[in-house]
């Protein structure tokens, strides 16, 4: 199968079904009216991760980055101890899941570039060009395995974590893009964190990302907290999040390292 289908993923039921001519991504089982434009992930990447996830080691919780934000973290350390044990929960709901990561591990992802064509990205579209050109320069260098491997690593975890969030009842899987009114551009935008994480009220918005071996270092760590730090801005809009916190999940699944903090402005000062 090639990765491009002419097929349309729902977010809402994760239905897919090719697309035709007169059904303008409309979902031809929920009729859900935003669906995207699907890419079929490589199967043998997809079977790499897979792998790795049924036969290496169990996950462990890696202390260096709480350490790192020691003294600068929230004032509630009740929500903050809350989302930890959540957290790791989590993470043993993947390691008792290792049979069933055929179905956990996502076959297709969105393609947006397809589904919205070149579009602005709003307030990252600068840093992201930047950021892209810097990227394409990098990844000449690897070779094309590595760089599909690397790139779909972070969909398909993402994807089997979001799966999880609907056994845990504290986490919440985001499945629409969420719209906002932008000042700046004077338009409408949208956001959308990788879940919620809902504790006493509060609904707060959670990044999970992975990353490569060796990875799991301080100014990675950061560009992580930067994008959360604008979620928990943007969530607070609706009045559940009045502190803006927001939530971050990093991790290594070739290191089984994994770790996690609830954050607010005060991490800026790192
Ligand atoms: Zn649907």
């Amino acid at each position: 199968m090639s990765e491009f289908d002419n097929l349309y993923i729902c977010p809402n039921c994760d239905y897919v079904d090719s697309i035709s001519d007169d059904n303008n991504l409309v979902c031809g089982k929920c009729k859900f009216e935003g669906c995207f434009v699907a890419r079929h992930i490589n199967e043998g990447v997809r079977k790499f991760w897979i792998q790795k996830e049924e036969t290496l080691a169990d996950w462990r919780f890696e202390n260096r980055f709480l350490n790192m934000i020691k003294f600068h973290g929230i004032e509630d350390k009740n929500l903050n101890k809350m989302f930890i044990k959540s957290v790791k929960e989590l993470f043993k709901l993947m390691m008792d899941n290792k049979i069933n990561l055929q179905d956990l591990f996502p076959k297709y992802a969105r393609d947006f570039e397809k589904t919205y064509g070149k579009r602005n990205r709003g307030w990252d579209n600068k840093k992201k060009k930047k950021h892209d050109a810097k990227r394409k320069k990098k990844v000449k260098t690897k070779s094309m395995w590595k760089q599909k491997r690397t790139s779909l690593r972070g969909i398909l975890y993402e994807g089997a974590f979001n799966k999880l969030c609907d056994k845990h009842h504290l986490f919440e899987n985001i499945k629409i893009p969420i719209r906002y009114y932008d000042k700046q551009l004077e338009d409408y935008e949208y956001y959308e964190p990788d879940f919620w994480f809902n504790y006493n009220g509060v609904q707060i918005p959670v990044e999970f990302k992975t990353f490569e071996k060796g990875k799991m270092l301080k100014n990675k760590f950061i560009k992580g907290l930067n994008q959360s730090r604008k979620y928990g801005h943007l969530s607070s809009l609706y009045g559940k999040n009045p502190n803006k916190y927001s939530a971050v999940i990093l991790c290594s699944p070739e290191e089984r390292l994994f770790s996690c903090a609830v954050v607010d402005d005060k991490i800026k000062q790192i």
